[in-house]
């Protein structure tokens, strides 16, 4: 029988295009992106790929990249050496405040910048270069095809980089981060200006789903339990200062970033990726969220619905 779902997807699309935000204001070069891109693609833990709208386009990943380099952080160091440097607890604050435990200094989350740029400096790699070859050839791994630097994003993200800098600085200072705070903000920034489309991220997201095997290439890229892990951060503070609002409305581990990507994992089934570049005041796009809700409710999607 055919599956209904190309036909839903487009039915998605035209149910969540209408207008609303803004794109990524404070890095130019996200700022000029094109407002009007709409893309939903699907990847089933089999494998199966199924897509609307602007899934080929390529886009830079930036946060969503955090859940993956968390994933390679635990990999690499372990639940205990990880939990050493950064928690597991929603900061409720916006994606770039510092939030750091007042006891440990540790970042609250892997998924807010701080916590994100510490997880970065936990790769496995003798080098600042060598920790960002490894964290491009996992998320490429991940996507199943070599991903390259937007070289424009990068460098313009690097000019309003500020803020970051300001924070690793913090981070070195409290002893979380080691070696050179610059280092890990060019480095952070070079792995958040992958440029993906909605079909990779959705293959990549299957590969959570599907407790850590590329569903296409078969490839175990990360253990079963680092996924539990990371999937459970991901549900509690994926969407930053939204996510309270995520969890009721749509109740799928998730992560968005500034780029216009949202990612939602459910576990054993499907990986989910939209693409829209209009953001909402947390920095999530903002037909991204109204695709997931759409879906969550028709598709009985909720992790806590009983279908
Ligand atoms: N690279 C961006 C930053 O550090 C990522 C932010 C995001 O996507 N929310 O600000």
């Amino acid at each position: 029988m055919k599956s209904p779902l190309p036909e839903y997807l487009k039915h998605v699309l035209t149910q969540c295009k209408q207008d609303s935000g803004q794109t990524a204001q404070y890095i130019p070069e996200l700022a000029s992106a094109n407002p009007d891109h709409l893309g939903v693609a699907l990847c089933t833990i089999d494998g199966d790929m199924y897509a609307a709208g602007d899934t080929e386009v390529e886009f830079a990943i930036e946060s969503i990249s955090k859940a993956f380099v968390y994933a390679i952080a635990l990999e690499d160091r372990g639940f205990d050496g990880v939990a050493k440097k950064v928690g597991v607890e929603p900061s409720g604050d916006p994606f770039n405040q510092l939030s750091l435990d007042p006891k440990t200094g540790r970042p609250d989350n892997p998924l807010i910048n701080a916590g994100a740029i510490t997880t970065h400096t936990l790769v496995n790699g003798k080098t600042p270069q060598d920790r960002y070859d490894r964290v491009a050839d996992v998320l490429s791994r991940c996507a199943g095809r070599k991903l390259r630097v937007m070289e424009d994003v990068y460098s313009s993200e690097m000019k309003t980089a500020d803020r970051n800098r300001a924070l690793a600085y913090m981070l070195h200072m409290t002893g979380i981060i080691e070696g050179d705070p610059m280092a890990a903000v060019e480095y952070y920034t070079r792995q958040c200006s992958l440029a993906v489309t909605a079909k990779d991220l959705a293959v990549m997201t299957a590969t959570l789903a599907n407790r850590g095997r590329q569903p296409v290439t078969k490839e175990q890229i990360f253990s079963p339990d680092v996924m539990v892990r990371v999937q459970s951060v991901m549900l509690t503070c994926g969407m930053y200062d939204y996510a309270g609002d995520w969890v009721t409305a749509v109740g799928i581990p998730s992560k968005s970033g500034v780029g216009g990507g949202i990612i939602g994992s459910l576990p054993g089934q499907v990986g989910i990726a939209t693409f829209s570049p209009q953001l909402e005041e947390h920095g999530n796009s903002y037909r991204g969220i109204k695709i997931f809700e759409h879906m969550s409710d028709k598709m009985g999607l909720h992790l806590l619905k009983v279908v």
